[in-house]
């Protein structure tokens, strides 16, 4: 797995390179943004941890420069723990974030998260006979769909455990925005909608006839796991 690393202090660079590459990860590490996309120019990265506060083009900027040819899973190194909801939310949809200073150890754990999280795109799924339906293990966070796991954002995640604990039943925006956003304060109606959007996207990925998510005009949203 190659694993990106841009962050503009030596310091804190080294010691995460350390635990990165002890965790058998093979690390690149750029201290700039521009440095960084040409790289990532070269060769694919699997994932990218990205600090917030960059000399050059800033590290939400980049992330989206990243995210422009390819999916890439990314987290966030930032100082301040105030940015969580920019940063896990709408604005920037990353995977994950740590806050500075932090423990190199829980930053490669998280990386070993998200990467299995997004492993359904690795390539290395064992071809089984197809799966019906969702398979949820909400132990380990994780959906799949018709056989297939989902690479799902925080938010995404929530949204579809929530609707696959009572198939059939209609939740409300209100009752959506409660369990899985909780008093975020920045939210409103369109986020449920949106994240409901993207969700819709991701299972047409796995089947592009299958529409499981149903709209109940005025009243909200059920799935059917069929
Ligand atoms: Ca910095």
């Amino acid at each position: 797995m190659r694993i990106l690393l841009v962050e503009d202090e030596s310091a804190i660079a080294d010691t995460v390179l350390y635990a990165l590459r002890a965790e058998g990860y093979d690390a690149v590490h750029c201290l700039t943004g521009g440095e960084a996309l040409r790289e990532a120019g070269r060769t694919p990265f699997d994932l990218a941890v990205l600090d917030v506060g960059l000399p050059d083009i800033g590290g939400f900027a980049l992330c989206r420069e990243l995210r422009r040819e390819r999916d890439l899973p990314v987290i966030f190194l930032t100082a301040q723990s105030a940015e969580a909801d920019r940063i896990l939310g709408l604005e920037i949809g990353a995977d994950d974030y740590v806050t500075k200073p932090f423990s190199p150890r829980e930053l490669a754990t998280r990386v070993r998260v998200v990467l299995r999280r997004a492993g359904g795109n690795s390539g290395s799924v064992v071809a089984t006979e197809p799966e019906p339906g969702f398979a949820h293990d909400s132990e380990g966070k994780r959906i799949r769909y018709r056989g297939q796991a989902l690479d799902l954002t925080r938010y995404e995640y929530g949204l579809l455990a929530a609707l696959l604990q009572r198939p059939g039943a209609v939740l409300s925006r209100a009752q959506l925005m409660d369990r899985v956003w909780g008093d975020a304060l920045d939210s409103g109606d369109r986020t449920v909608d949106t994240h409901i959007k993207t969700l819709r996207a991701k299972l047409r990925e796995v089947d592009a006839e299958a529409d499981p998510i149903r709209t109940h005009r005025g009243l909200g949203y059920s799935l059917d796991n069929g």
